[in-house]
């Protein structure tokens, strides 16, 4: 299978990994939104939300949560957009599980 975040998870590809637990992995988004734009995946690989086993979607999940005040601080962000884009309609680009942790600041005029 050629899956660009299984290889970052297994070593094979570079990214700037933030945080590592057991069964996540979280590193830098190579084309961010804003500054500290991070993504958090299970370290195996799923597709889809739908896919995910329930213990890997707490260890997500859970580095998620610990992750988004941290890179808040970080990056000095006034909060964050937190979210996944779960299936090709949605416009999920890669096809393994990720969640988004996109820094927001006052004004900037996003939001999903
Ligand atoms: P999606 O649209 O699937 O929710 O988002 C995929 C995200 O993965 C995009 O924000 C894109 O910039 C990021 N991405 C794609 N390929 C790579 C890669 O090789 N390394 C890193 N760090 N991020 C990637
Ligand atoms: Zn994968």
């Amino acid at each position: 299978m050629d899956c660009i975040f299984c290889a970052i998870a297994d070593g094979a590809a570079d990214a700037r990994v933030v945080a590592e637990t057991e069964s996540a992995l979280a590193f830098l988004d190579a084309n961010p939104l804003a500054p500290g734009h991070t993504l958090v995946v299970p370290k195996d690989h799923y597709e889809t939300l739908d896919d995910l086993p329930p213990a890997e979607g707490r260890a997500v999940f859970s580095l998620l949560h610990r992750l988004v005040p941290a890179i808040e601080a970080a990056v000095d962000a006034d909060g964050s957009t937190v979210g996944f884009n779960n299936g090709a309609a949605a416009g999920q680009e890669v096809d393994h599980v990720h969640g988004h942790v996109i820094p927001r600041f006052a004004g900037d005029g996003g939001g999903p």
